[in-house]
């Protein structure tokens, strides 16, 4: 019965994503085995083209919100990261898969997740109030990994996001992302 009732909950949510499909926010890119794909529809993926079409995202928007600040120098120094704003427990996403390297607190950060890519980059989600994964998981490209918060350094719920290309410098997540298809 439980098979039942999650496949047509995947069949309502492919219905929902060709709907939205021509809004969809996630960069969609390379096949994905069948395998990977079932992965992402049973780890609640929202980000819904990549169910739609079959395909996996590369690179996913890693929150929906309001883009209240940018990357570079801020109150006497220097953001290394973009934040976007809305409610308590929106969800965030993983921006490509990777395997988790940090989840829980963090001076500043109040709480946050590190995520190792493949390709040697680092990305920083925080100021979270849940967390949904630990050190050594596996996640991947639109994966929802956190729920949106106020811990920390943070006047307002909102998503602290930074990107390390080489897995220690930042640099600016709206070009970054924006160069991956998703605009800001
Ligand atoms: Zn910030």
């Amino acid at each position: 019965m439980l098979t039942i009732a999650r496949n047509r909950k995947m069949k309502r949510r492919l219905a929902i994503a060709a709907l939205i499909a021509s809004t969809a926010t996630v960069a969609t890119v390379a096949p994905a085995s069948a395998q990977n794909n079932f992965a992402a529809l049973s780890s609640g993926v929202t980000n819904t083209i990549a169910e739609a079409t079959g395909t996996a995202a590369t690179v996913a928007r890693p929150a929906h919100g309001t883009f209240t600040s940018g990357f570079g120098p801020r109150w006497g120094s220097f953001h290394n990261g973009i934040d976007i704003a809305n409610a308590i427990g929106t969800p965030i996403y993983a921006v490509m898969s990777g395997t988790v390297i940090s989840s829980g607190p963090a001076s500043g950060y109040g709480q946050w997740i590190r995520i190792q890519h493949d390709d040697g980059s680092i990305s920083i989600y925080g100021h979270m109030e849940y967390l949904y994964v630990s050190v050594g998981e596996r996640v991947s490209a639109g994966q929802e990994i956190a729920g949106m918060g106020n811990q920390g350094f943070s006047t307002g719920s909102h998503l602290h996001f930074e990107i390390h290309p080489d897995g220690v410098t930042p640099v600016d997540p709206q070009v970054w992302l924006a160069n991956n298809g998703i605009y800001l």
